[in-house]
């Protein structure tokens, strides 16, 4: 697919204000901070697309950005303001909770953790509801850029020897949208899963 034809469509903050639940698409989740608006702009080259997902009111909604007719990306609200209220955090565990069981064109879900802190409290979660649910996963350690290679690459060695009882539902690489490494690898993972 061209990423680079992806643009902003809608943003939901309930199930039922999403888009016709038609066609394919993937998510992107992680903490806030991890690297997610940079991820998606190096993928689409469009400045834009992390723009309104930063709009204030934004940051706590589904943002939907149609590839074409039938493929969507979409930005699944960062977790981990500090400073978010607790009553907060509970709503929006159930709204993401709730688009994650329910709908149907969920294909995959890119999972995006800062190589220098990973596997924090947010990724096991999502991890343990993709298990549940046989969600399959690709796990992108980003800003591999602030760690030497050597370095970067045994934290992904690592990390993939922890998980990989997952098998094939499970997949990991390094990525950095400063560099722009991993661009090719993730724009194939994405193809295998809208494609499929
Ligand atoms: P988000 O909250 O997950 O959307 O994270 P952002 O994309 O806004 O990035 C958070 C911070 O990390 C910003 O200061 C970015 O400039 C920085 N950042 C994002 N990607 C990279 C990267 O690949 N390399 C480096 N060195 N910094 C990055």
């Amino acid at each position: 697919l061209n990423y680079r034809t992806t643009r902003y469509e809608t943003s939901a903050a309930r199930l039922d204000q999403c888009p016709a639940d038609t066609g394919r698409e993937v998510a992107f989740a992680g903490r806030s901070n991890a690297g997610k608006s940079s991820a998606l702009n190096t993928l689409t080259g469009s400045s834009s697309l992390a723009r309104t997902s930063k709009t204030p009111g934004r940051t706590q909604l589904i943002n939907f950005f149609p590839i074409d007719e039938e493929h969507r990306l979409v930005d699944l609200p960062g977790y981990g303001y500090a400073k978010v209220p607790v009553a907060m955090k509970q709503d929006w565990q159930k709204h993401l909770g709730e688009y994650l069981e329910k709908r149907q064109s969920l294909v995959g879900v890119v999972l995006l953790m800062d190589i220098r802190h990973p596997m924090k409290e947010f990724d096991q979660i999502m991890l343990d509801w993709a298990r549940d649910s046989q969600m399959p996963i690709h796990i992108l350690l980003t800003k591999a850029d602030k760690l030497k290679f050597g370095a970067a690459k045994s934290t992904l060695i690592k990390i993939r020897n922890d998980l990989k009882e997952w098998g094939d539902q499970l997949s990991i690489q390094l990525f950095s949208s400063l560099k722009r490494t991993g661009v090719e690898e993730l724009s194939a993972r994405l193809d295998s899963w809208l494609l499929a």
